[in-house]
């Protein structure tokens, strides 16, 4: 049994936590998952999820509980981190924003709000390595990405990287959550290879 952690401040905790319980059963593994509040469940945790949701509010709300630094040494110890949409914000190198203070895990700088800004949430299928079938992407309010330094580029959306990976840490611009397809968990948890 795997422990997995998801930050639970605000965003679709239930059904990332559903989704990480399939795709470990997918994987013949079992995920006990637990809801991050506060501080000293990330260090019991072997794999991390942080969510969408408003990313000022959730990089506030990780430094003030002191989680921000569990979440580095997760990181560090190569340990695999799942940050979806407002949780890529969080987890970039750059918000381009002086009200998130990012927790720099992943070398990308992003543009808040920034993607699909003529309609507020869109859908596409997306050509992901490591999977065989596109997978069907929503977006909502999505962070642009618009510089990837050392990051690698694993899905892009009309040009624009939309899912990406450095090291442990696999970010998506998408809700991977919201559809019943939970190969994306799958990855970049039980398929993730350590350095
Ligand atoms: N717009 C949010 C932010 O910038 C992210 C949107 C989301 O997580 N769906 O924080």
């Amino acid at each position: 049994t795997v422990t997995a952690g998801v930050v639970a401040v605000q965003g679709d905790v239930s059904e990332h936590a559903d989704a990480i319980r399939a795709a470990a059963r997918a994987h013949d593994e079992e995920a006990d998952v637990r809801e991050i509040r506060h501080a000293g469940i990330v260090p019991e945790c072997d794999l991390l999820l942080v969510p969408g949701g408003e990313s000022t509010t959730i990089s506030r709300f990780l430094h003030r509980e002191e989680i921000a630094p569990e979440i580095a040494a997760h990181v560090d110890a190569g340990k695999p981190v799942l940050a979806t949409c407002a949780g890529l914000i969080v987890l970039s190198s750059d918000a381009n924003d002086d009200r998130v203070e990012t927790l720099d895990l992943l070398d990308v700088s992003v543009e808040r709000n920034a993607f699909g800004r003529q309609k507020d949430s869109f859908e596409a299928p997306l050509d992901v390595t490591g999977l065989d079938d596109p997978f069907h992407a929503v977006f909502i309010r999505a962070p642009l990405i618009d510089d990837v330094g050392e990051a690698e580029v694993l899905a892009e959306w009309d040009g624009r990287p939309v899912a990406v990976q450095q090291g442990p840490v696999v970010g998506t611009s998408f809700h991977p959550e919201l559809t019943t397809d939970h190969r994306l968990h799958g990855l970049a948890f039980f398929e993730h290879v350590t350095a």
